[in-house]
């Protein structure tokens, strides 16, 4: 497994974690259960381990992630950049999970990369950029909440692992396997959640919580936008929403309430690729989906300065609606041999 190849580097980890140290914890922007799960997973290790540990977001997150253990002393750096940048200058140690380049933090990332302290990568994401010293690294994982699991295990301090640890696991596994349904979604993955259960994951309760914790206009908004804003392409076996800025002012709109919504347009007969493309303040976002062969991370790296994985990946463009959407048909179009499978 990938963990033995990465063991030499585990070993100077663990020489250097075994006296108290200054920790930053940091994760992608726009965090999602995955990036918060793993960030407040091993902050949660590491402070009992008795560490001194800070994690520090990019920006906010919806409100159906606060949850976790270790939520109330998130430094988000969009909101905090003074305490952001002196937590970051007396950082021995960096974590960097759930995502591969510093570019993609902006700000965050010139920071970090500026800063003396050794970095450390934990994450899935396929191609990472090589700016750590350590790293924790499998594009065949689920999630990096897997990889932080394999990680406790690599200091035999499984035992550590308590409800709320479990909890902050079990949330990122949840989201990032598409509740246990992805491809990545291996025994292991079921070996790891059932071990998260016997140390006291209460798995109802955390659902609930990530989906069964809507507003009205969350759900307005996704009726509107399956009823009047998706579009099929079934020449291409595409279909795609586009929410404009009117729609998310109509709706009250707030972060978090698309989530999933590019799911629905995955789930129609035929579908290989689905997108959503999002008006939103100041840039227009793409979240795109794709079933089997067709590699969306490719696409959005080439075309809309994004990546992600090959099933699922986002991008943006600093153009207006009608011109992101032209570009996103066009490329449809030229792709079409590689779409009809
Ligand atoms: P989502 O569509 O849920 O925002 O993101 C799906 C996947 O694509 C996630 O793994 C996320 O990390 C990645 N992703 C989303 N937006 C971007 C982006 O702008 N750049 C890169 N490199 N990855 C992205
Ligand atoms: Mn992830």
């Amino acid at each position: 497994m990938q963990i033995k190849n990465k063991i030499e580097h585990i070993k100077d980890l663990k020489q250097i974690l075994s006296s108290r140290r200054n920790i930053v914890i940091t994760t992608h922007f726009n965090p999602d259960a995955d990036a918060l799960g793993s960030s407040l997973g091993l902050y949660n290790f590491l402070i009992k381990q008795n560490h001194n540990v800070h994690v520090i977001v990019p920006n906010d997150y919806p409100d159906f992630l606060t949850w976790m253990k270790g939520n109330n002393q998130i430094v988000v750096f969009n909101n905090e950049k003074k305490k952001s940048l002196n937590l970051i200058s007396d950082a021995e140690l960096i974590f960097c999970l759930d995502f591969n380049s510093l570019d993609r933090i902006f700000d965050l990332g010139e920071i970090i990369k500026r800063s003396s302290a050794d970095k450390i990568l934990i994450d899935h994401h396929p191609d990472p950029k090589n700016f750590y010293k350590h790293s924790l690294h499998s594009s065949s994982a689920s999630s990096t909440c897997e990889l932080i699991s394999d990680f406790i295990d690599l200091f035999d301090e499984r035992k550590i692992i308590d409800k709320n640890i479990a909890e902050c696991l079990y949330a990122g596994i949840m989201a990032d396997t598409g509740s246990f349904k992805f491809s990545s979604t291996s025994s292991k993955v079921h070996r790891i959640v059932a071990d998260l259960i016997d140390r006291g994951a209460d798995i109802s309760k955390i659902h609930k919580l990530i989906y069964d914790n809507n507003s009205i206009n969350k759900l307005k908004l996704l009726g509107f936008s399956i009823s009047k804003r998706l579009i099929f392409l079934d020449k291409y076996n595409v279909a795609y929403f586009v929410l404009n800025r009117n729609d998310l002012k109509r709706f009250k709109y707030k972060k978090g309430d698309t989530e999933g919504l590019v799911n629905y347009a995955l789930s129609i007969k035929n579908v290989n690729v689905a997108c959503i493309i999002i008006e939103e303040k100041d840039m227009i976002k793409f979240s795109f989906r794709s079933i089997g062969k067709f590699p969306v991370n490719e696409l959005a790296k080439k075309h809309f300065n994004g990546g992600g994985h090959k099933n699922a990946a986002g991008g943006r463009l600093d153009k207006n609606l009608d011109v992101a959407l032209s570009k996103f048909l066009k490329i449809i179009k030229q792709n079409k041999s590689k779409l009809n499978y």
